[in-house]
């Protein structure tokens, strides 16, 4: 399918060639006709799917025919989970509307207060913001969703991960009924379909598999590690590779983060870290120096990370595996961009990274190559696969050696047997 087949209008169609886009990709494909048609829309797709296209070119070109309303009111709202999340998609929407006279402004938590009732008392037509500081205003009256015609909630899952979904029900309440919904979504879970169930009618549905990503451009092999200092050496000896150029480096923690920059910047490297405990200037200005190339190595947490958007990822490294599966496909996203190839890394050592690594693997249907650096090779084999069954015992009858085999299991693959058996054994101790 070509942009011509969307019918965009000639204003949106320019913008798309200056951005060097050839074709819609598949969310676009299916998202732009159902919305340019009227119809709500629940799409599941992840960052790096294109997703903010497949919202943002028919909210504009919605927005490019509206009328200006009595009051000047924003016509279309944009929510989203993360700060970084909502500047990404307002950098879209200036993007894709350069020919357009569409009037957009980002509504952050963390800012000053004083831009933000400056621009929501003048005539708007697209608001994008996070939740918690979109409701501070409706309820100092300073936003006005009366005259909302398209309502997009992005990343509607994490939002609910972060615990606003009481501030998403209040935005929707504060919208007229009478309005196009849209709304984005990594995973449909329960809580996210029985969102789905509240805000919007008759949708569309679109499933963008994750798994089904292939991610050819990307490169993805494990490195063994020992231990925690194996794991850092590894890193270290990764943080001086040339073809390294600017690496997402993710930690489980915030103080991991900020404790693996440190290191990093010791040995020399332009390294800082990027977690949710930084106030928002120090977040932009992390996410900025990684853009502008002034840092080449920018240590992360899943949320902070979330949707980041910067050209030129060479590498993206898993000190610490993701804890759910998605969010690998998610990490790894990161580089490999626009048709760039890209390398992603994960350290694995023992402990919890060995059942991640096992439902990752799961996950992919596809076990990820280990690859050893001469000098840093593990001295302990990290064992992820099933010991062959022992020969059947006749029916009925108890292995006395191994008590824990008698009770009843469930079946199970890839390795959880030993990690089960493992801790069944420890928690015999006393
Ligand atoms: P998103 O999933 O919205 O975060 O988009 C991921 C990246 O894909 C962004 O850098 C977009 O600029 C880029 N992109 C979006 N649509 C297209 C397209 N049709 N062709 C090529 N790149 C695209």
């Amino acid at each position: 399918m070509s942009f011509d087949a969307l019918n965009l209008s000639p204003a949106l169609h320019k913008a798309i060639i200056a951005c060097g886009y050839q074709q819609p990709t598949p969310v676009q494909a299916q998202a732009v006709p159902a919305v340019l048609a009227g119809h709500d829309v629940l799409a599941s797709a992840q960052t790096g799917t294109g997703k903010t296209a497949a919202f943002m070119l028919p909210a504009l070109h919605l927005l490019s025919n509206f009328k200006n309303g009595p009051k000047g009111a924003p016509r279309v709202l944009v929510v989203t989970p993360t700060r970084e999340l909502a500047a990404q998609i307002t950098d879209a929407a200036r993007t894709y509307g350069k020919f357009l006279r569409v009037r957009s402004t980002v509504i952050l938590g963390g800012c000053s207060y004083v831009p933000q009732f400056r621009d929501l008392s003048r005539p708007i037509d697209l608001v994008i913001g996070t939740p918690g500081r979109l409701i501070d205003h409706l309820q100092r009256g300073s936003l006005d969703l009366s005259c909302l015609e398209m309502l997009i909630l992005d990343e509607a899952d994490r939002m609910l991960d972060m615990g606003f979904k009481q501030d998403m029900e209040a935005i929707i309440a504060a919208a007229p009924s009478q309005r196009q919904s849209l709304m984005f979504t990594a995973t449909l879970d329960a809580s996210s379909e029985a969102l789905a169930r509240k805000i919007l009618k008759n949708p569309v549905q679109i499933k963008i598999n994750a798994r089904t990503l292939t991610h050819d451009s990307i490169g993805q092999k494990l490195h063994i590690a020992d231990n925690l200092n194996h794991k850092v050496r590894i890193l270290q000896h990764l943080a001086n590779q040339e073809s390294v150029s600017r690496a997402i480096i993710f930690s489980a923690t915030k103080r991991g983060a900020d404790r693996l920059a440190q290191e990093l910047v010791s040995e020399g490297h332009r390294a800082e870290a990027l977690h949710g405990d930084m106030n928002q200037a120090a977040r932009n200005k992390a996410v900025r120096n990684l853009r502008q190339g002034r840092t080449r190595l920018l240590v992360a947490t899943d949320v902070a990370a979330r949707g980041l958007d910067v050209h030129g990822i060479s590498h993206v490294i898993n000190f610490d595996l993701p804890q759910v599966s998605e969010d690998y496909v998610h990490r790894i996203g990161r580089t490999g961009r626009a048709g760039a190839s890209g390398t992603a890394i994960s350290l694995v050592s023992e402990g919890p990274d060995v059942a991640r690594l096992i439902q990752i693997q799961r996950y992919l249907g596809k076990e990820l190559p280990r690859e050893e650096i001469p000098g840093l090779e593990p001295t302990r084999v990290l064992r992820l696969q099933v010991k062959p069954k022992p020969a059947k015992r006749p029916h009925g009858s108890v292995d006395k050696s191994r008590p824990w085999k008698n009770k009843p299991k469930h079946s199970r693959q890839g390795g959880e047997v030993e990690v089960v058996q493992r801790k069944r054994r420890s928690a015999r101790k006393p």
